[in-house]
């Protein structure tokens, strides 16, 4: 999201770090755990039927359909659906939620913190 510079300043006045803490705060006060998922985790580009996930979604495509299933998606619904379900894996199965084929992974980026022991990362809003 940096790379779109009007997204990038919102993003950078945004105070990301107050609002974990916050969500941190509230899960605990209500006996919740809260999951952080991995920032690179394609949770808009992954299709919540199938699993397919498309090279490219630009932000300005709002919804799209699966070329392999042919599932209709609101780009944000689908999002939440992913998150949710990589959450619920990582509740129940212990899984780690890491993309498969991030392509700054890939690239040998490797910006965010190492994984820690229990393998909660960050996740930023895709
Ligand atoms: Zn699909």
């Amino acid at each position: 999201m940096v790379k779109n510079h009007k997204l990038a300043k919102a993003i950078s006045d945004a105070n990301w770090g107050e609002l974990v803490r916050q969500l941190e705060y509230k899960a605990d006060w209500y006996g919740r755990e809260l999951i952080k998922i991995d920032r690179y985790f394609p949770s808009s580009k992954r299709c919540s039927n199938c699993g397919y996930v498309v090279e490219k979604l630009p932000l300005s495509i709002r919804e799209w359909d699966c070329p392999e299933c042919g599932s209709h998606h609101d780009r944000d619904t689908n999002a939440a659906i992913n998150i949710l379900a990589a959450g619920l894996a990582v509740s129940v199965c212990g899984a780690t939620v890491r993309p498969e084929e991030s392509k700054s992974r890939q690239a040998g980026d490797m910006k965010q913190k190492a994984p820690t022991s229990d393998a909660r990362e960050s996740r930023a809003v895709s």
